[in-house]
C-alpha cells in the first residue's frame, strides 16, 4: 500500500499531466488558427463542401459545390452570359454562388463584428434563412468590368440585379428578354417586407 508521501506524490503527477494535456489542447488550437481555413475545410458544410471560394471561379468549374449546387437554370443563363460577355471582351468570374447555411451565418457572424451590430450587418449580409446564395438562388459576379456588363445585359437571359447596393449580387429574377423587378436598396429591405 502506498504511503501518503506516494499517494501525494501520484496526485502530483496527475496533476502535472492534466496540465500538459490541458496545455497541449490549447496550443493546438492556437497553431491551427493561422490555417482556420484549411482546419475548416475537414468540417462538414465548411471549405470548398460548404461552397467557400478561394479566389474566383470561371463558369465552367461546375464540379466545384459553389456552382454545382446552384439551380440549374441559374446556371445556365449565367453560362450563356458569360460566354457572349467573353466574345466582348470581358471575362466574368464567380466570386461566390451556392453557400452552406453554416457558411452563410459565418458571413452574418463576421459582418456583425465588422459593421458593428446585427441592424447594419442585414444591410450587407443576409442570415441563412433569407439568403439566396443558401437556397442556391443567387451568384456574385466578379471584376467590376463583367459587373457593369451583366447590369446592362443581364436581363437578356433573366439575370437581375436585385440590390442596388451590391453590384455584384445578381438572381435570375425575370425572364430572358424581361423586364428586372425594382431593386431593394439592400437586403435589409427584404427582411423588412418578412
Ligand atoms: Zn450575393
Amino acid at each position: 500500500m502506498p504511503s501518503h508521501r506516494g499517494i501525494i506524490r501520484i496526485l502530483a503527477l496527475g496533476a502535472v499531466a492534466f496540465g500538459a494535456l490541458t496545455l497541449s489542447a490549447c496550443s493546438y488550437t492556437e497553431a491551427a488558427e493561422p490555417k482556420r481555413g484549411n482546419y475548416l475545410a475537414t468540417q462538414p458544410d465548411s471549405g470548398p463542401s460548404g461552397g467557400e471560394i478561394e479566389d474566383s471561379l470561371s463558369v465552367e468549374d461546375t464540379h466545384v459545390p459553389a456552382l454545382a449546387r446552384l439551380d440549374s437554370a441559374l446556371l445556365t443563363a449565367l453560362q450563356s452570359a458569360a460566354a457572349d460577355a467573353r466574345a466582348s471582351g470581358v471575362d466574368m468570374h464567380v466570386t461566390s454562388g451556392w453557400r452552406s447555411a453554416a457558411y452563410q451565418q459565418r458571413l452574418f457572424d463576421e459582418a456583425v463584428v465588422k459593421y458593428g451590430s446585427v441592424n447594419e450587418a442585414s444591410k450587407w449580409v443576409h442570415t441563412p434563412s433569407l439568403s439566396k446564395h443558401v437556397s442556391g438562388q443567387a451568384v456574385d459576379i466578379g471584376p467590376t468590368d463583367a459587373n457593369d456588363w451583366l447590369v446592362r445585359h443581364g436581363s437578356d437571359y433573366g439575370l437581375c440585379q436585385t440590390y442596388s447596393n451590391e453590384m455584384w449580387h445578381f438572381e435570375l429574377a425575370t425572364t430572358p428578354g424581361g423586364e428586372c423587378p425594382p431593386q431593394l436598396s439592400n437586403p435589409s429591405d427584404e427582411r423588412a417586407e418578412g
